[in-house]
C-alpha cells in the first residue's frame, strides 16, 4: 500500500516527513483587505519570516499548519520561497475565514455551493492562483493547498455559513483534504462538529481551533466525545493572575483522549516573532511544553500532540 502523504506548498510528502508539527500558524499574511484593517498582522518579511522559522527547524520543528485561506493574505510565492529556505514544511490551506475579513459586498456571499467548492478543489488540485483571487485574471502557481479552513463567530450559524460547511466538506470528500476551523474562543465548537458529522466529513481530519479559550471542562470533553480533534494555543497568553487554562486541559484530558489533542502558536501578530522583536517566538512549545509534561508524569504524549496526532489528521484520506 502507498504511504499517506500531506500536501506541502512545495509538493506531496511521505507522513513520515512530517515530524514535529503544529497545527495552527500564522507564517505568511501578505498586503489584503485583513492588514488594511490589522497592519498588526502583516508578516510578509521573507528575511524575518526565514530566521524565526530557522530556529524552529534547529529546536526540533519540521511542519507548520498555515492558516489563512483565500483572499486573506495568501502569497503562494512567498511561502514556497521561505519554506526552500528554512527546510519547514508548510501547509497552506484553501477555504474562507471570518465575514469580518472580507468586505461586505465580497464574492464569498455571491458564489453557490458548488462555485465555492469548485474554487477550493482548483486550490488543492491545480494550484494557488498566484493573486489569491484579488484579481481577475487567474494564474495558478504549481503550489498546491493541502488543508481547508471555514470559521464561524459567537452567535448560531448563518445561512451564508451552513453554505460554506457544505461546500468545504464537498472539498474534503472530493479531495481528501484535511479541514481546520476557527471558532472564536471555542463557542460553537460543540455545533460545528456535529454539523461535520452530520454532512460526512471524516472527523479524525478534521480539527477545531482554540478550543482552549473556552474555561468549561466538560464543554471540552462533550467536543472531544464527538471523535473531532482540537487544537489548543494558548498556553503563552494566559495572563499572570489567571490560571493557564491550557495547562490544565492538558493535564485533565491527555489520558482519556490521547488520539485528539494538537497544539499551535497562532502568532498571526508580527509582536509575537522573536525575528520582529516581539514573542514568545515560535520555538516556545518546544522550549516549555515537555518540561510541562514531565512535571505531570506526562511525558509520553508528547509524541501524541507533536507527532502522531498530526499525522493522522493532516494526511490526506
Ligand atoms: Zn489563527
Amino acid at each position: 500500500m502507498k504511504e499517506s502523504f500531506f500536501r506541502t506548498i512545495l509538493g506531496d510528502k511521505p507522513i513520515s516527513e512530517m515530524g514535529l508539527t503544529y497545527a495552527h500558524e500564522h507564517i505568511i499574511i501578505d498586503d489584503c483587505y485583513v492588514t488594511a484593517g490589522h497592519p498588526e498582522f502583516l508578516l510578509n518579511d521573507s528575511k524575518k519570516i526565514t530566521d524565526e522559522l530557522q530556529n524552529f527547524y534547529t529546536a526540533g520543528g519540521r511542519t507548520v499548519i498555515d492558516t489563512m485561506p483565500v483572499n486573506a493574505g495568501r502569497n503562494p510565492i512567498l511561502s514556497a520561497e521561505v519554506s526552500q529556505k528554512s527546510d519547514v514544511n508548510i501547509v497552506v490551506p484553501t477555504g474562507i475565514h471570518l465575514e469580518i475579513y472580507y468586505p461586505k459586498n465580497h464574492w464569498r456571499y455571491n458564489l453557490t455551493e458548488d462555485q465555492l467548492t469548485d474554487l477550493f478543489i482548483a486550490d488543492i488540485e491545480e494550484g494557488i492562483d498566484k493573486h489569491d483571487y484579488s484579481s481577475p485574471i487567474i494564474e495558478r502557481t504549481n503550489h498546491k493547498a493541502g488543508l481547508i479552513k471555514l470559521a464561524t463567530g459567537n452567535e448560531k450559524f448563518t445561512k451564508h455559513q451552513e453554505k460554506i460547511f457544505r461546500a468545504v466538506v464537498n472539498t474534503h470528500l472530493a479531495t481528501g483534504a484535511p479541514i481546520l476551523t476557527h471558532t472564536n474562543f471555542g463557542n460553537q465548537a460543540l455545533e460545528q462538529a456535529l454539523l461535520f458529522e452530520k454532512l460526512g466529513a471524516k472527523l479524525e481530519h478534521v480539527v477545531l481551533s482554540h478550543v482552549d479559550r473556552n474555561k468549561d471542562l466538560n464543554y471540552q470533553k462533550s467536543v472531544l466525545d464527538t471523535g473531532v480533534k482540537i487544537e489548543y494555543d494558548s498556553a503563552f497568553r494566559w495572563k499572570k493572575d489567571d490560571k493557564n487554562w491550557t495547562f490544565f486541559f492538558l493535564e485533565e484530558l491527555l489520558e482519556k483522549y490521547p488520539n485528539q489533542i494538537t497544539l499551535g502558536m497562532d502568532m498571526a501578530k508580527s509582536a509575537y516573532w522573536k525575528s520582529y522583536e516581539g514573542g514568545p517566538g515560535l520555538t516556545y512549545l518546544i522550549d516549555t511544553i515537555p518540561k510541562f509534561l514531565k512535571s505531570k508524569g506526562l511525558s509520553a504524549y508528547y509524541q501524541k500532540i507533536f507527532f502522531d496526532n498530526p499525522k493522522e489528521l493532516f494526511s490526506f484520506f
